[in-house]
């Protein structure tokens, strides 16, 4: 049973009836520009098979109810009272309120939701939710879809419902992401750029390890970064070349020094790898991926002994361009550039290494580059 049946056949055991529309938004992978996108720099995801799904119909009161499948419990929330509390239900909430912040006048609906994105492993289910909930707001109300006014509103659900000072990468790739291609996203002016993968495989490999208190450190990050360029007199981290910033290294700690390295490197990395996808220059683009990585570990210090291990394992095997931590870090997953005929070889390889080494089983997820949040039965 594919997913779509999965909640299609929900909907009609809990609503007693054929859904009116089915939703979808995906999660995405970052190949490169880790950390930058809060520093408006430059970022390169692409969104990902595995996806969140609502299946719904409208409703003509002011309730919204849906019942999750993957947690097997119903939510609700009214439209005209929206109140602050705690897990899966808040990221819908957030959206509607905030959607509704910007004037926009909301129907309810009821519906199924189900998702095969791990949760809090770099992929962004978080994301997902926001966009496929948007997608479900837009079905059953007036308004035009507005695909990047769509991620600015489910960004504000991170930055101001929850509290995490992300970027707009995740919400961005998510809502406009085109099967095929991978984005390469201006994050000051919201510019996004679509290159095609092809003839190479995205292996994405979840240490299955997480850690908790992520939110924490990467509001501290944030912050450090913003002090780094309020030190160097720049608006954002974004405005400097690494030229430049090595003259002025004198003006931060050793700490804000290694921060502001790693944004600053790995912007010039995503325009180096932008030139290398478009020559399908696959060795220079992994040299890239694993220079991102070195400096995610020793300058802005969020990866994992896990993530290491992962990393190392990819990197034994001789059909691996290149690969590195993606997402946020602390734990989740790891990416690899493989050549595509020898993925299963690959991924078996890589499990029983990371096996060995970590006595925990990895999983490895092989993904094309997939749709952003689109509707997919009405
Ligand atoms: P990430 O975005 O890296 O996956 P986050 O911590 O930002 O991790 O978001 C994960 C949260 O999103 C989960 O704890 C859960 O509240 C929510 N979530 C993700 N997928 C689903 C789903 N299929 N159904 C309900 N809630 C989900
Ligand atoms: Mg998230």
């Amino acid at each position: 049973m594919t997913n779509e049946e999965k909640v299609l056949k929900t909907f009609k055991e809990k609503f007693g009836q054929e859904p009116k529309y089915i939703v979808r938004a995906p999660g995405r992978v970052n190949l490169i520009g880790e950390h930058t996108d809060y520093n408006d720099g430059f970022v390169m995801p692409m969104a990902i098979e595995r996806s969140i799904w609502i299946a719904l119909r409208p409703r003509f009161d002011n309730l919204v109810k849906i019942y999750s499948v993957n947690n097997q419990e119903w939510g609700e929330f009214e439209l005209a009272n929206i109140e602050k509390e705690s897990g899966w239900l808040e990221y819908i909430k957030g959206l509607a309120f905030y959607l509704q912040v910007a004037a926009y006048s909301l129907n309810a609906w009821e519906g199924v939701i189900y998702g095969d994105i791990p949760r809090g492993a770099g992929l962004s289910s978080s994301a997902a939710l926001e966009l496929v909930s948007a997608r479900a707001f837009f079905e059953v109300s007036n308004f035009t879809w507005d695909a990047k006014e769509m991620a600015l509103i489910s960004q504000k659900v991170e930055n101001d419902w929850l509290g995490l000072n992300s970027g707009i990468m995740d919400q961005l790739v998510v809502a406009t992401a085109k099967k095929g291609f991978a984005s390469v996203i201006d994050c000051r002016s919201l510019e996004t750029k679509n290159y095609p993968i092809h003839n190479i495989a995205v292996v994405i490999m979840d240490t299955n390890t997480r850690r908790g208190l992520v939110d924490s450190k990467y509001n501290e990050r944030f912050a450090q970064c913003q002090e780094a360029a309020k030190l160097l007199g720049i608006k954002t981290l974004r405005d400097i070349s690494l030229k430049e910033f090595e003259e002025k290294t004198s003006l931060l700690s050793t700490l804000l020094e290694k921060r502001a390295r790693h944004v600053i490197s790995e912007n010039e990395r995503v325009i180096a790898a932008t030139k290398a996808l478009e020559k399908s220059d696959y060795k220079t683009f992994g040299q890239l991926m694993l220079a991102s990585h070195k400096s995610l570990e020793n300058d802005f210090e969020v990866s994992s002994k896990a993530l290491n291990i992962m990393v190392d394992c990819a990197l034994k095997q001789i059909s691996c361009y290149g690969a590195r931590m993606t997402g946020a870090g602390f734990g989740g997953c790891a990416v690899a550039l493989v050549e595509t005929k020898y993925i299963q070889d690959f991924s078996n390889a890589v499990r029983n290494l990371y096996y060995k080494q970590m006595n925990i089983h990895a999983t490895v997820y092989i993904s094309g580059a997939a749709d952003g949040t689109k509707t997919v039965l009405f």
